[in-house]
């Protein structure tokens, strides 16, 4: 059950749907988003309808919402949200490109990679400075080195940076670089770092877990969004099957499935999905023709030497050839590109 609060609801009116429901054995979360509250009910609903919470003041309405994630989903909230990062939009009518390596390594690399970016109109720039990787002997990122080097990075190029978070305690030092916190697929089922992302206000990147269903991915949005944190973007990376031509197999249909039955925004990472440089483009294509909102792609000066996934980065040369693509496509979708931040500094 969710209470959705009225515009103008005081902070007592909001507390006062909590003290209610707590003293009828239940709780309650708020989730404060730009537009509105809303707080959402743990417990049995029979003795919330006792409630008749309805007509208490500051209370707009009260729904009962019948899929497990409820403050994502679309029952709640019919229209399709716009989420800002940085100034850039992602969501309906836009298409927002997301670019950079995929791990920081150095700060040239780093600039480099950005430039690539932004040349080829990205509008933000990705890089993993904690790097959850499969093996511990592969290379772990430069821990708060990446991260100052990316907000460098920023302060150089205008490009609004998103970048990994993997565990609840470094949560708030990470939110201090970042304009954008990515949960990775490792960690999609990770209930605790959910929650302290949830908490905080930064906005979010879903990864979906390659072993995830939808529902469960949308349940992992549930727990970011029921702390109070609304600003959450999905992202469909490629599931595990049986197949072993390609890293992962890109589910997309999960594009318009996700966006049926969530609000939120769905983009798509062709480069962890194919993990080959020359599957990038096909995906791309495909991801954009599905309807994704947007699209984040690994790119590196130097592929051949990168220290984590270099099979998969574009060079310039690609990022360009898919830039092109990307260009002509957008508008066949009634989409826009999402427009290039102006730099800070020039570059
Ligand atoms: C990444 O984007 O760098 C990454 C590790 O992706 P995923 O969590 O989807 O594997
Ligand atoms: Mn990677």
């Amino acid at each position: 059950m969710v209470v959705v609060m009225a515009p103008g609801a005081t902070p007592a009116e909001v507390q006062a749907v909590v003290d209610l429901v707590r003293a009828a054995g239940g709780d309650a979360f708020v989730s404060r988003g730009v537009s509105r509250t809303i707080v959402g009910l743990v417990g049995d609903v029979a003795d919330f309808d006792a409630l008749n919470l309805g007509s208490r003041s500051g209370v707009l309405r009260v729904m009962r919402v019948s899929v497990p994630y409820k403050l994502v989903s679309r029952e709640h909230h019919p229209a399709r949200s716009v989420i800002r990062v940085g100034g850039v939009p992602i969501g309906p009518g836009t298409l927002s490109v997301i670019a950079g390596p995929c791990a920081v390594e150095t700060p040239e690399q780093t600039l480099e990679a950005a430039l690539m970016a932004r040349a080829a109109g990205a509008s933000m720039l990705r890089g993993g400075a904690f790097k959850p990787r499969t093996s511990p002997y592969s290379y772990q990122g430069l821990g708060e080195a990446g991260l100052r080097i990316l907000a460098d990075v920023r302060a150089e190029t205008g490009l609004p940076v998103v970048t990994e978070v993997i565990d609840p305690g470094s949560v708030e030092m990470v939110a201090s670089y970042a304009d954008m916190l990515q949960i990775g697929a490792r960690n999609m089922q990770n209930f605790a770092l959910l929650q302290a992302v949830g908490a905080i206000d930064r906005p979010v990147l879903l990864k979906r877990g390659f072993s995830a269903t939808v529902e469960e991915w949308l349940s992992a949005a549930e727990y970011i969004a029921q702390r109070g944190n609304l600003d959450i973007v999905l992202c469909e990376r490629g599931i595990r099957t049986f197949e072993t031509a390609t890293r992962n197999t890109l589910d997309i249909s999960a594009v318009p499935v996700a966006q049926q039955l969530s609000h939120l925004p769905v983009i798509v990472d062709p480069s962890h999905s194919g993990g080959r440089r020359d599957l990038v483009l096909p995906l791309t294509r495909a991801a954009v023709a599905a309807g994704a909102d947007g699209l984040i792609i690994d790119v590196h000066p130097r592929p051949r030497t990168a220290l984590c996934d270099g099979d998969q980065a574009l060079t310039d040369a690609d990022l360009r050839e898919l830039a092109d693509a990307v260009t002509g496509l957008a508008p066949l979708m009634g989409r826009v590109l999402a427009e290039p931040v102006q730099p800070a500094v020039a570059a």
